[in-house]
């Protein structure tokens, strides 16, 4: 029988109802004890990292649950994360950076409703979890629903319905019906995996609406080492009168910044240089662009970086390098025809 580590991080999934609302209290051994068909599917040690609402979990969190695996990983056959749902999509991005190549699985789930209520998603998704844990592939994803996704992948969508996650600009691993799977991509197994102990938190992200201000801008800029903007569209930045941030982004990566654009919407990425809007940012400026990536992908990806280099030009190297699927499309190389990658 394989030999599966559960670790808790809290969520509704573990959550009691007190006067002041649902707050995790329950720990895993608990939640397991209300599913005894887990125990036929593997053999479970289970560790209580956290008892947190996914909202009060910060970076130096996710460097605490990879931490765990990292000690752990020759003991088990793979591991499962239980965790809000509210964060859920950047724990994965942030883990699947921190261990890479994992050739075991590495699982979060959780639920929307905690695991007292009648109707609960708690009982499928970490049943689910473990089969998956068990018969899956290895790497960093989210079994919600009966959906497997990739870590670098995820985003909540719905607030309450049970279908909470979707996959973006990807198509979901594999199904889990009535405990049968149906695995529609495998991921690289087999590799020998490289943890990172490491991430600088110093990343700032700035939705931009119409009218923003310059001041917001500068602020941002100034006081983080790593700026991720969210524009409109395929993206571009405001350029009405009184604004300059073209000037201020210029200012800022010639101090050093790392400023990523991307786009606010959700589905299908951005094209910076498509109209006026984006082009001399991105022509004339040394500014990366997440393409097809999540959002939350590139929160992780930037704090995994920046831990490593300030320099512009490693900085780029790393970020448009594929890591566990998170980014498609690549800039064309200079000599090489394709703009894609696999
Ligand atoms: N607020 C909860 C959390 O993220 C929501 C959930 O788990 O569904 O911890």
């Amino acid at each position: 029988m394989k030999k599966i580590l559960m670790i808790g991080t809290g969520g509704t999934i573990a959550s009691e109802m007190t006067p002041e609302g649902l707050t995790p209290e329950i720990t895993s051994e608990q939640l397991l004890k209300n599913i005894p068909r887990i125990a036929e599917i593997c053999q479970v040690d289970c560790q209580q990292l956290y008892s947190l609402d996914s909202t009060n979990l910060t970076p130096e969190h996710w460097l605490g649950v990879a931490e765990a695996i990292y000690r752990r990983y020759d003991d088990y056959d793979g591991f499962v994360i239980s965790h809000g749902t509210d964060t859920m999509a950047y724990t994965a991005a942030a883990l699947s950076y921190l261990i890479q190549d994992s050739s075991k699985p590495i699982i979060l789930t959780g639920a929307q409703k905690p695991i007292w209520f009648d109707s609960t998603d708690s009982k499928r998704n970490l049943t689910d979890a473990f089969l998956y844990a068990v018969n899956g592939c290895g790497g960093v994803q989210i079994v919600f629903n009966g959906k497997v996704i990739l870590g670098t992948r995820a985003r909540k969508t719905h607030t309450k319905s049970f279908q909470a996650f979707s996959s973006i600009n990807y198509p979901c691993l594999a199904v889990l019906q009535d405990e049968f799977l149906m695995q529609y991509i495998r991921c690289d197994c087999g590799k020998k995996p490289i943890f990172s102990h490491k991430l600088n938190s110093n990343v700032g992200l700035l939705k931009i609406i119409p009218g923003i201000r310059r001041e917001l801008v500068q602020f941002m800029v100034d006081h983080y080492d790593g700026l991720i903007i969210e524009s409109f569209g395929v993206g571009g930045l405001p350029e009405y009168e009184g604004t300059d941030f073209y000037g201020i982004l210029e200012r800022g990566i010639q101090a050093g910044k790392l400023i990523v654009m991307t786009t606010q919407v959700p589905n299908e990425g951005s094209d910076l240089g498509v109209y006026h809007v984006g082009y001399q940012l991105k022509k004339s400026l040394h500014i990366l662009e997440a393409y097809d990536m999540t959002t939350e992908a590139v929160v992780a990806k930037l704090m995994w970086i920046l831990a490593q280099t300030r320099d512009f030009h490693a900085a780029e190297k790393l970020f448009y390098t594929p890591v566990a699927h998170d980014i498609l499309y690549r800039p064309v190389e200079k000599g090489s025809a394709a703009g894609t990658v696999s």
